[in-house]
This record gives structure tokens, C-alpha cells and sequence, in this order.
């Protein structure tokens, strides 16, 4: 019986000691687990692999303890942490899975993705995006000091206050037509992502959407155990 769990939206950052805490408690008591699939923006930035940042340190350690129990780690991109690589994944023998991934979750073929590609009204965000996952602009970027990135990041930041929120409403939902056409494209019955902060799952025809919570005040997963899903909210 495989046992897995899913999380994103964590936006981790030197301000949230308390998320940090709580997800290492929330592992500490999960035990047992096959696989956990980190789904995007579980950090709030990445400025580069080579981030010598406690934060980057102490959420390797974390996960490393939780790899050599048995539990295989995979890795989605978020629009916050996009430059992750697998450089940083290697500590924690984390694979990393692209925009689009096929899995088996609960005797189905399952696609996972962060859920910033399916908020396809949301122009400005895909021209930036489009800019920012050109490999000549990440090398660019990857190029300068870390200094020089921590500063452009914390820039970045404060020029877009709204870009900056983590609210659901500052956020834009997914567009319909999007969720339907990447259904049909990948012949799936089950898209599982985060991103919009709006934790639900939504019967679709001949399918189903579960959108993954963010963590705050709380913290949200969804659990594979027996073919059975199960989304759940808890205090942090
Ligand atoms: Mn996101």
C-alpha cells in the first residue's frame, strides 16, 4: 500500500521560522512515507543553488532526514522558486519533475503541476515568466554575486507590492478552458496543483481538479493512502 504526500505554496523565507518549525514537526510525525511531492513555491524566492542561506541549509537537512527514511522526494518549480535546480536537489536525493508531470497517485494517472501555467489570464505574469525561463537570462542572472542577487531579489519584492501578497484574491484563478485543454492533452482524470492558494477539489467532468492549500496559520496536504485522496488542513 503506497503512501504519498503533497504539499506546495510553503513560500518559505528568513521570516517564517514558524512554517520551517512546522513542517519539520508535520514530517517528524507523517513517518512512514513512500513518496513526497514538493509542488512549487516552497520557498518564497531562490536566488541560485549556491545560496549558502540557513534557510536553503536547514531545509535540506530537513528533507535529507525525511530521504534516508526510505521516502523518495520530487520537486515541481514554482513561479517564486523557479531556479531551483537539481544541484540543490541532490542534497536530498530530490528529483525534479518538469511543468507538466504524469504520475500514478491512487490507481490513476495523475498530472502534476505548480498552476501558474493555468492562470492564462494573467498576461503580464506569462510574458515575465517567459523572460525568466530563458536559460540565456537565468545564466545571466545565476552569473552575478550573491550579494548582487539578494539585492535584486529583495528589489524585485518591494517594486511589486501585489506580486508580493500572498492572498488568495491577489491572485489570479485558474482560466476553465486551460484546465480543460491540459486534461485532454495528457489524457489524465486527475490534475493535482497549488499556486492559487484556494485548497478544493473540484469534481470535473469525467475528472477531477485538487488544488493545494498554501501554509500560514495552518498548513495544507493531500495524502494518498489505500487509492484513497484525502486534503487536509492542520495547525501549525
Ligand atoms: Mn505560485
Amino acid at each position: 500500500m503506497q503512501q504519498s504526500l503533497f504539499i506546495s505554496d510553503l513560500h518559505l523565507s528568513e521570516d517564517t521560522p514558524q512554517i520551517e518549525r512546522g513542517l519539520a514537526a508535520f514530517l517528524k510525525q507523517e513517518g512512514d512515507i513512500d513518496r513526497i511531492f514538493l509542488m512549487g513555491d516552497i520557498f518564497e524566492a531562490w536566488i541560485g543553488d549556491d545560496d549558502d542561506s540557513p534557510l536553503a541549509q536547514h531545509f535540506a537537512d530537513t528533507m535529507k532526514r525525511v530521504a534516508d527514511t526510505g521516502t523518495q522526494i520530487y520537486f515541481t518549480r514554482g513561479n517564486r522558486d523557479f531556479l531551483v535546480g537539481q544541484n540543490y536537489l541532490d542534497q536530498f536525493d530530490a528529483k525534479l519533475l518538469g511543468d507538466y508531470a504524469c504520475v500514478e497517485v491512487a490507481g490513476e494517472s495523475t498530472l502534476l503541476m505548480h498552476g501558474d501555467l493555468l492562470c492564462s489570464d494573467d498576461a503580464d505574469y506569462l510574458a515575465f515568466r517567459a523572460i525568466a525561463h530563458d536559460p540565456n537570462w537565468q545564466a545571466e542572472m545565476l552569473n552575478k554575486s550573491l550579494e548582487e542577487r539578494r539585492s535584486l531579489a529583495k528589489h524585485l519584492r518591494a517594486m511589486s507590492k501585489e506580486a508580493a501578497s500572498n492572498k488568495a484574491e491577489d491572485i489570479m484563478d485558474v482560466n476553465d478552458d486551460t484546465v480543460r485543454s491540459v486534461i485532454a492533452k495528457y489524457g489524465v482524470r486527475r490534475l493535482i496543483h497549488g499556486h492559487t492558494h484556494r485548497p478544493r477539489r473540484h469534481p470535473l467532468q469525467n475528472a477531477e481538479r485538487i488544488v493545494l492549500g498554501d501554509w500560514n496559520k495552518t498548513g495544507w496536504y493531500l495524502r494518498e493512502r489505500e487509492e484513497l485522496l484525502e486534503l487536509c488542513e492542520f495547525a501549525l
